[in-house]
């Protein structure tokens, strides 16, 4: 009989944080194995896209034809969504086959029910095994199929308990206790609550298993980098290290994104790691880690526990390690994120954050001006905005932000509360965009490009003419329309603030 044939396609964004539901396809290899099923990963390196509903270029779409017509799959599952009409011509190469998204993020617990209930074409009770991860193999052979510079690199995301456990009381928040939260704790206001389960394995000896696999199975010129996502790896992170050296895991890149009190509070095992890693060619990557706003009000609002002291403290810290041990502890500028903007957010707010984001290395001004807070279904803060009157029907446009992981996940739209804090949201974006080096779409957008801070090599800086922008706006009377306060800028002379 002619064995089924499993094709798992990944869509590889170039930034690394845009890079979803692929954490279980080294399970799904090892899971097609146990069923008989031939199994084979195709890698296509694609640019992030703004809109989820992805589109290939035309390219992208032939070879992916291509490689459907070449293996004849059963079933292909993709990570990403097509557009209709891509989606459809890709079914059409597929006669007798079917094309499935994949849609898995995080816990592989359920990985065998779900396989089963998208792929009715498997049998078997191995499917419904308790234990189905400890009895398969992961299998990380996988084939570039364009040749996008960072195809070939492994972008692997290792997720195998609750990814973070940071919950406080809602009592002991003054915005939520008013509110009818379904739970007596809450993470940040704004993040999915990730389930408290405890894993069912022990999460050293799987996550080091699982590395180990991919280093003994991939050849030597690939790139391998592991996205750990799973707080109770951090918290034992030596333990984990040393394991791995046991395995003779080496040439691997440990991608950590701690909360900024856990990096603090993890200091000593770091210092002590880092000869080991540089020992056996190991290297450890902290990124994406949240800031969120250094205002402590806004702070509280999000629910973030995390001071202005402890972030200036771990951006040294990491400073100085990134400076001491180059290569093995890793942390690009600009790496630390912040939602500067929320509907709450009050001149006093930006006044504070201008003046801390100024002062940290490891902030990128143009990012962060153009990043505000993002309303999903089910959250606290979206509750206290309702509650507040700040939600509204209609939206802007689609920001696909590395908060949107699921297809059917959608924005809710809300408002600012005061409207000179909107203006200033219109400038930020603008400043942020002209920092970014987007192309002006009009002459207030040319005029903020004008405002930026330019010295020598640096990039340009849009923060001392934002910071410029509030104190305007913080006397009286203030400018009332865009074009009023760009031309008060443009007509000042820059000083120091
Ligand atoms: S934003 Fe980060 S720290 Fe806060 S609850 Fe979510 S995962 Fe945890």
């Amino acid at each position: 009989m002619k064995r089924k044939r499993l094709l798992l396609i990944e869509l590889l964004p170039h930034e690394p944080e845009r890079q979803f539901r692929t954490a279980a396809y080294p399970w799904l290899m090892g899971l097609a194995e146990a069923l008989g099923w031939q199994a084979s990963w195709g890698a296509l390196g694609v640019r992030y896209e703004p809109t989820l509903r992805y589109r290939l270029d035309a390219g992208d779409l032939a070879l992916l034809r291509a490689e459907l017509d070449r293996l004849k799959p059963t079933v292909a599952l993709i990570n990403e969504h097509l557009r209709p009409e891509q989606w459809a011509a890709l079914a059409k190469a597929l006669p007798g086959g079917r094309l499935i998204y994949w849609p898995m993020e995080s816990s592989l617990e359920a990985l065998g029910p779900t396989f089963e209930s998208l792929v009715p074409e498997a049998h078997g009770p191995v499917l419904r095994n308790a234990d189905l991860l400890a009895r398969l193999r992961p299998g990380f052979r996988r084939r570039a199929l364009n040749r996008a510079p960072w195809v070939n690199s492994l972008l692997m995301r290792v997720v195998c308990g609750a990814a973070c456990v940071y919950r406080t009381p809602v009592s002991g928040n003054p915005f939520y206790r008013k509110l009818r939260l379904p739970s007596p704790i809450m993470g940040c206001s704004f993040c999915a609550s990730f389930p408290l389960q405890k894993p069912a394995q022990d999460v050293v000896a799987f996550a080091a298993g699982e590395i180990a696999q991919a280093c003994w199975q991939l050849p030597q010129d690939v790139e391998r980098r592991f996205e750990l996502r799973c707080q109770g790896l951090w918290v034992r992170l030596e333990e984990f290290i040393r394991e791995l050296i046991r395995l003779k895991a080496s040439r691997a890149e440990l991608i950590f994104m701690p909360r900024i009190d856990e990096l603090l509070a993890a200091r000593a095992a770091l210092r002590r790691c880092l000869p080991l890693l540089a020992k056996h060619d190991l290297a450890l990557r902290i990124y994406g880690m949240g800031v969120e706003n250094f205002s402590p009000q806004e702070n509280l609002r999000l629910n973030k526990g995390v001071t202005a002291r402890q972030v200036h403290e771990a951006v040294s810290f990491i400073t100085a390690t990134v400076k001491a041990w180059p290569g093995r502890f890793l942390c690009e500028p600009g790496r630390l994120s912040m939602i500067l903007f929320t509907p709450w957010t009050t001149l006093e707010d930006l006044r504070i954050n201008g003046e801390h984001i100024a002062v940290c290395p490891l902030i990128n001004p143009c990012c962060v001006l153009g990043q505000r807070l993002q309303l999903f279904e089910d959250r606290p803060i979206t509750q206290l905005a309702e509650h507040d009157g700040l939600v509204v029907k209609r939206g802007g446009p689609f920001y696909n932000s590395g908060c949107i992981i699921q297809v059917e996940q959608h924005e809710i739209p809300w408002r600012f509360k005061h409207p000179e804090v909107a203006l200033l949201w219109q400038l930020s974006q603008r400043l942020s965009a002209a920092g970014r080096g987007q192309r002006p779409s009009d002459t207030l957008d040319k005029t903020a490009s004008g405002l930026l801070t330019r010295s020598g090599d640096s990039p340009p800086n849009p923060l001392p003419a934002f910071r410029r922008a509030v104190a305007l706006m913080l006397r009286r009377p203030r400018p009332r329309t865009l074009d009023r306060l760009v031309e008060l800028l443009a007509r000042e002379s820059p000083r120091d603030l």
